[in-house]
């Protein structure tokens, strides 16, 4: 793992080499991260790779087999310690959003209030309905709320009480595909306004991408990379990381002197990102991404592809292009300019901005 120092703020929670097995698997092992003061993080990674349980482990609903969590500086597991999840002042938003059905928004926001004098409370809920949007909705029940409605009360209900943190887990899974884009900025904005440090746990990575300070991408119970949305697209360190974070083609490269020779023509080495000189002479593989590269119909000589899947997506069209070096490479176009399948093509790269690129022989991930 990979840290880059892009938000400041202080450290509120860290953990150090954190394992986690249960029974004699290991399903998170030497995992290290630093979550700062009012940062939303987002633990990114494949079905099983173990988000869910390390969000269980920062909340207190599993112990550490090994390593260590501090909260503020103070050990709340390992050292000899543990703090139950009720003392963390953590608050956590559940997948289903869990309301209570039988009470009221309003009473369902009130919930963690119970030692706030009636007074406090009042005004607290108030706050917290008007913060997410529901000032009017306060007297529904649950069922007579929408699904974006329920996910407001369900964080007005987490952030009531004043938590340290927010943890989210899959939190737009339960939403319809639209609403899920319109609750991503709503839910940054809410945490936003409310100031609080927030770990949300996805396998979307548009969703990561979109609402993040910083993304953590997991694999097979350990971090890959913690970084800023931009920095993990762009610059991945691993090929798990480039290929779980949208299309990533591979194009084999030489390097020689100041440019790389490709099956796609030569490329700068200045505009390969950090490719120093003394990898002159060696292989490499650049990450390209279909908006880095543009392929247009030719029979000419300088034809060096033929496409090979076509898909249709609304405003742009992806193309997989079989290179005539035997390397596959997917393109992304805008509908209008329509390649056939089979036809051939000249393809180039057009990135504005630095290729990513890989030593041979890095495992796949
Ligand atoms: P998903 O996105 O599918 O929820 P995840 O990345 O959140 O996946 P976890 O739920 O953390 O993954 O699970 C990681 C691994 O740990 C899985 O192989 C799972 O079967 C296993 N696991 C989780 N909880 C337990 C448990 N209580 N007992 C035994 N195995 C568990």
């Amino acid at each position: 793992a990979r840290e880059s120092d892009s938000t400041s703020g202080d450290v509120v929670l860290e953990l150090d080499n954190v394992a986690k097995q249960f029974g004699t698997e290991d399903v998170i092992s030497g995992l290290s991260l630093s979550v700062r003061d009012g940062e939303i993080l987002t633990l990114l990674g494949p079905s099983g790779c173990g988000k869910t349980t390390t969000l269980r482990l920062i909340a207190g609903l599993e112990r550490p087999s090994a390593g260590h969590i501090r909260l503020d500086d103070s050990a709340v597991a390992g050292e000899g310690r543990f703090v139950p999840p009720e003392e963390r002042g953590v608050g956590v938003v559940f997948q289903e959003f869990a309301l209570f059905p039988h009470l009221t928004a309003r009473e369902n926001v009130a919930f963690g209030l119970q030692k706030w004098t009636d007074e406090q409370r009042d005004a607290r809920v108030e706050e917290l309905l008007e913060l997410v949007g529901l000032e009017s909705h306060g007297e529904h029940y649950p069922e007579e709320l929408s699904g974006g409605q329920q996910q407001r009360i369900a964080l007005a209900r987490s952030l009531a009480p004043e938590p340290e943190m927010l943890l989210l887990d899959e939190p737009f899974s339960n939403l319809d595909v639209d609403l899920r884009v319109e609750m991503r900025e709503e839910v940054r904005r809410i945490i936003k306004e409310a100031g609080v440090t927030a770990i949300s746990v996805t396998h979307d990575q548009e969703e990561a991408l979109s609402i993040s300070d910083r993304v953590a991408v997991m694999y097979d119970g350990t971090l890959e990379q913690v970084d800023t949305p931009e920095r993990v697209f762009q610059d991945p360190k691993s090929r798990f990381v480039a290929g779980f974070l949208g299309h990533a083609s591979f194009l084999s490269g030489s390097v020689h002197g100041d440019h790389v020779d490709t099956a796609l023509g030569r490329v700068l080495r200045d505009d390969v990102n950090g490719l120093a000189h003394q990898y002159d002479g060696t292989d490499i593989d650049l990450l390209v991404r279909p908006d880095d590269v543009t392929a247009y119909p030719s029979n000419a000589a300088e034809a060096n592809g033929r496409v090979v899947y076509r898909r249709y997506l609304g405003p742009t069209v992806l193309y997989r292009v079989e290179l005539d070096s035997g390397e596959t490479i997917e393109c992304m176009h805008n509908h209008s300019d329509r390649i056939d399948l089979d036809e051939r093509v000249a393809v180039r790269v057009t990135a504005d901005h630095e290729l990513a690129w890989f030593p041979v022989g890095q495992r796949d991930g």
